[in-house]
């Protein structure tokens, strides 16, 4: 039983300020802090609930080594993307997949941090009509090679989002935004205890969860913030512009799924 997690930080137990997640900052290591404990409690309801491989991936800002070394809990391994792909190792020998400290996608109201991979440039981003933000992209990755999402933890927004595109779900609620830049937290002890029951409980899903995998080929749509942000991705091979910010793309890859 061979369980991926996938890892942000936005989403993450007691972390309530922009601060918190910017590389650099005074206050990052606080956030680097909050990040192990909620990926360690994964980790270890994950085991309980019967995983015998648990890898995980470090994966907010592109993975800029937010992980404090010696700190992941020894049982995991942690995917150090040997072959430089976002994705990492991730492949069909695994039977789910878990987002932990995840954000709600660009556009939700009471979503903390909420945004789509660049909150500077990316405005809306769907996919055969569909919003979506990066739970969904990265339940499409997955569904790559039939690996089902499984278990989500961050603010409420993001799992309320999560559980409108995969069910059956696992979800820990860990704070609540108020606002995009605040947000109201549940006790740390008490969003740990969240995370590592809901870990613990998804691995049961194991067989009943399905893959999210979008009709073939996908109309992938991209909206950017402005039409500077679009000249350079239109410029691009199979892409289409469709206006001053809007690319379209068509693909039966998942892998292909950022324009
Ligand atoms: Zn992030």
């Amino acid at each position: 039983m061979k369980i991926y997690i996938h890892t942000d930080m936005e989403g993450v137990s007691g972390l309530d300020n922009l601060a918190m997640v910017e590389q650099d900052s005074p206050r990052y290591g606080e956030g680097r802090e909050l990040l192990m404990g909620d990926v360690n409690a994964a980790v270890d309801g994950a085991f309980a609930g019967g995983a015998t491989e648990v890898s995980v991936l470090d994966s907010h800002g592109g993975g800029w080594a937010n992980f404090i070394p010696g700190r992941l809990d020894p049982r995991a391994r942690q995917d150090t993307k040997p072959n430089g792909k976002w994705w990492g190792i991730l492949d069909e020998s695994y039977q789910g997949t878990f987002f932990v400290g995840a954000h709600a996608m660009a556009g939700t109201q009471n979503g903390f941090l909420d945004h789509t991979q660049s909150s500077v440039s990316w405005h809306d981003y769907s996919v055969n009509g569909r919003r979506m933000g990066e739970l969904g992209q990265w339940a499409i990755v997955a569904g790559n090679w039939g690996v089902p999402m499984l278990m989500v933890s961050g603010d409420e927004a993001a799992c309320v989002e999560a559980r409108q595109f995969f069910l059956p779900l696992e979800t820990a609620i860990v704070k609540r935004g108020i606002g995009r830049g605040r947000a109201e937290l549940v006790d740390l002890a008490e969003a740990r205890s969240r995370i590592r029951e809901a870990a613990r409980r998804a691995i049961a899903l194991v067989g009943k969860a399905r893959p999210f995998q979008p009709a073939k080929p996908m109309e992938i749509i991209l909206e950017f913030n402005r039409s500077d942000y679009c000249d350079d991705v239109a410029a691009r091979p199979g892409i289409e512009r469709l206006d001053a910010r809007t690319v379209r793309k068509v693909t039966s890859d998942p892998l292909e799924l950022m324009p």
